[in-house]
């Protein structure tokens, strides 16, 4: 009887410890995956969001430095190897990309007949200012492209898809804001595909239209984004927003650089402080634009 009571105990134990065992090593596995969920719905800004997802680099890739604080910066400051074409970016409201290496253009304006402007913003969605800015493109009834960065965009779907919902066009800009010139010719797939696919889930359709981060492509990185099917897509008004500048400032370089068939670089993520200060003269501008006889549409619109 004393062994058979002993047998018991001795079972009761090893079950015990088999049972704790087995919740250790599971609890063990839990953090890991729910620390991969964390990552893949934490907001940051486009700056940092750079240096996250290095899943896919490979040897030859880097991360420019100029990344860790600027959003859109001027290609010629970044990469004296960038094509001359993309040097001129800024100001050059003509509507002939006339050093394009190659048959594929970079487009940095309309066609310059008609008085056309088109409003881009650069490097969303994020969940509070977006909306708000598409309150306001609402209120004067203009339609805008969105140009998106794919991690944003994965983390909120749903302004993605109010983007769409409200008439806007969403274009591709890359998937983490990598600088294109300095990652190897996979990654650089990589950065449009991905985001591409995502946009296809979620939207149902391919966007014919890429912006590169930086606004910098090499004449290798053109022939490889024409067969992707995709415009190059830069800007011919450079509100320079992203730096905070000031609204009074950003209405200068609007009056100084805009001509029939332009297109408008601003952004609606990244900085908070700056992205709200872009929004407070966005309805200023707006009206003075459309006081010179301007009418907004989309990039693809006005490409047309
Ligand atoms: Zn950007």
């Amino acid at each position: 009887m004393k062994k058979y009571i002993f047998n018991i105990f001795l079972i009761s134990i090893l079950s015990i410890f088999l049972v704790t065992g087995c919740t250790i090593v599971g609890a063990s596995d839990l953090p890991t995956n729910s620390d991969n969920n964390e990552k893949d719905v934490q907001t940051s800004p486009p700056g940092e969001i750079a240096h996250i997802d290095d899943s896919n680099s490979e040897e030859g890739d880097k991360i420019d430095p100029d990344e860790e604080t600027d959003l859109e910066i001027e290609p010629d400051e970044s990469d004296e190897s960038v094509d001359n074409d993309e040097n001129n970016n800024t100001g050059d409201t003509g509507s002939e990309d006339k050093s394009d290496s190659g048959s594929i253009r970079t487009h940095y304006s309309g066609n310059g007949v008609q008085k056309l402007a088109a409003l881009t913003f650069d490097d969303g969605p994020e969940s509070e200012l977006t909306p708000q800015i598409l309150d306001i493109l609402d209120d004067y009834d203009i339609k805008a492209t969105f140009f998106v960065i794919g991690q944003n965009a994965a983390r909120h779907t749903d302004v993605l898809k109010d983007i769409s919902d409200r008439g806007h066009e969403i274009g591709n800009h890359s998937w983490s804001h990598k600088y294109l010139p300095k990652i190897s010719k996979s990654s650089k797939e990589n950065e449009i595909l991905k985001t591409e696919q995502l946009l296809i889930d979620i939207l149902g359709e391919h966007t014919p239209i890429f912006r590169p981060p930086y606004g910098a492509v090499k004449a290798q990185d053109k022939q490889l984004i024409d067969s992707l099917g995709y415009k190059i897509v830069n800007w011919s008004v450079d509100t320079r927003d992203w730096a905070g500048t000031s609204g009074e400032q950003m209405m200068k370089y609007v009056k100084q650089q805009l001509k029939p068939g332009g297109i408008i670089l601003m952004h609606n993520s990244g900085n908070t402080k700056t992205v709200k200060n872009m929004m407070s003269i966005l309805p200023t501008m707006i009206e003075w634009i459309r006081e010179q006889g301007y009418e907004f549409v989309t990039i693809t619109e006005i490409l047309d």
